[in-house]
């Protein structure tokens, strides 16, 4: 596929910490996050005028799902923008919580595992043609997210359980992987997930979902990340053989290439072959990099992600981990904890080297250390804060921007709405609800037309931008300064 669709969910860790004492159970803490959420839609699973999800299921990991993009730049943006959006609501969750007498600060971490152990999820979707034959995919597709982390990970301390040694892995996610395909999310934590929800038109496409991925903090590993398993499902597409590497038994494999930093653990394969990480993800850069000279690059970001993949194989090989201490995310995590290591002469499973990785994950602009390294020159990015804050109230030009004008326009005349993925309905016009399949549609004369019969769109209200009311939707949705309509059923977080 030339255009593809993309779309990524991330799930937040949260945690209350108060000056003294124990903080906010996690359920009540989300409670209060999403409080400004409900108020706006009423519910706690919304869509907001950038055309993204956003959503809080069973347990007490909010989530954002960015809107549909057909370019890698915009789906990073719009997954920034979605850090933005959680640390605005936790900062006016910390606001109400010191107004309800507790002290403390909030903080939304953009990570896999928190402090008891427990993983949260970033899943992938990708737009694929439904003739990609599922087994072949998965084939090549398995070796490749197995060993991506090298390229990926986040990185973090782990303590081997046999030796007690702490030492540092490429992946947070690695060790909660349980399956490699299945169509169970949370039971079983496949690295693939098979669940056939096209939200497409199921005849034509699906949407493969990849839950086997680290979140990302670094734009550049994030561009390396999404940018690479493009260029190797278009291989797959396109027919193009490559030497096979299905392993014996990925989550065995997963674990044990996390958990060896020098990428020289060996793993089997089916055919009894013996290989490291560093072995399928070179060959498969070589077959990408022969795919992208006969067949000439799709976008104008695949020189840069090509260059990046093999400087971060290099780094691997060699050791020397300064070549790409900038640009990915372990390697940037990892030079910190060595560095804070070193100087405080910690052991490498020391607490405050816990703090300081859990730290680097925080969304908060300033107290992030992520974004703190990000200002004194010592990480990469390659979307500029201006970017985030555009993305954060405008859909990117595919059906999302149908769904933000749809939502927009709606509110702006006070009409209620529901939307999903797909589809677009007037409470009080059920019989007229429009079913747009095709996601990178962002015109529709059926939306228009419904939208027209909301009055006459020549009005003041009309005529202004779609981006000037998209941003006034997404304000009333992340401030509390917008009062419910009355009469409406709203949980009160509790008062304790
Ligand atoms: P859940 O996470 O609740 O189990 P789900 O897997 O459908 O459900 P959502 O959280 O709703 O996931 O997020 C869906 C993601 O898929 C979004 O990031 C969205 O942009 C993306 N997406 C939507 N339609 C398509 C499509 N046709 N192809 C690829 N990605 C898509
Ligand atoms: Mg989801
Ligand atoms: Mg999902």
């Amino acid at each position: 596929m030339d255009r593809r669709v993309y779309g990524v969910e991330t799930e937040f860790g949260l945690t209350h910490r108060p000056e003294t004492g124990r903080g906010l159970p996690p359920d009540e803490l989300a409670r209060y996050l999403f409080r400004p959420v409900v108020d706006f839609g009423r519910s706690s699973n919304i869509f907001i005028p950038n055309g993204s999800r956003l959503y809080l299921d069973v347990g007490s990991h909010p989530e954002y799902a960015t809107a549909e993009c057909d370019d890698l730049i915009d789906l990073i943006a719009s997954d920034r923008a979605g850090e933005r959006v959680m640390h605005d609501l936790a900062m006016a969750a910390q606001e109400r919580i010191h107004q309800d007498g507790f002290t403390g600060a909030v903080y939304v971490l953009k990570n896999n595992v928190d402090s008891a152990g427990n993983s949260y999820g970033s899943h992938e979707n990708y737009l694929i043609p439904r003739t990609t034959h599922f087994r072949r995919l998965s084939g090549i597709l398995l070796p490749f997210l197995v060993t991506r982390q090298i390229i990926a990970g986040a990185g973090r301390v782990v303590q081997e359980d046999d030796t007690y040694e702490a030492h540092f892995a490429f992946s947070q996610r690695a060790d909660h992987m349980w399956e490699g395909i299945s169509s169970a999310t949370t039971r079983s934590r496949p690295i693939i997930n098979t669940r056939d929800e096209p939200h497409a038109d199921a005849a034509s496409h699906r949407r493969l979902h990849v839950i086997v991925g680290d979140s990302n903090m670094s734009t550049t590993t994030s561009l390396l990340r999404y940018g690479s398993t493009d260029l190797v499902l278009r291989m797959i597409e396109a027919g193009v053989p490559i030497e096979d590497f299905e392993l014996e038994n990925p989550i065995a494999a997963i674990r044990a290439i996390s958990h060896d930093i020098s990428g020289q653990a060996r793993v089997r394969t089916r055919t009894g072959e013996q290989v490291t990480a560093i072995n399928i993800q070179r060959e498969i850069l070589r077959r990408v990099t022969r795919f992208v000279s006969e067949r000439g690059a799709h976008h104008s970001h695949v020189d840069q992600i090509l260059e990046l993949w093999d400087r971060t194989l290099q780094a691997v090989e060699t050791g020397e981990h300064q070549l790409i201490d900038q640009e990915i995310d372990w390697a940037i995590k990892k030079r910190l904890v060595e560095e804070v290591s070193h100087q405080r002469r910690l052991d490498l499973n020391h607490p405050r080297l816990q703090q300081i990785d859990m730290a680097y994950h925080d969304v908060h602009p300033d107290r992030g250390l992520y974004h703190l390294l990000v200002r004194r020159g010592r990480a990469a990015t390659i979307v500029s804060g201006a970017q985030v804050t555009h993305a954060m109230t405008t859909p990117p030009p595919t059906r999302a921007a149908l769904r933000g004008e749809f939502l927009s326009t709606a509110r702006a005349y006070g009409a209620e709405c529901t939307v999903d993925w797909v589809h677009h309905k007037l409470t009080d016009r059920p019989l007229e609800a429009i079913m747009v399949k095709d996601p990178f549609a962002a015109k529709d004369q059926r939306v228009e037309a419904l939208l027209d019969k909301l009055g006459d769109r020549s009005s003041e209200l009309q005529e202004r931008s779609l981006e000037e009311r998209s941003r006034q939707g997404a304000t009333l949705a992340l401030t509390d300064k917008y009062t419910r309509a009355p009469g409406t059923q709203v949980p009160e977080p509790p008062l304790i």
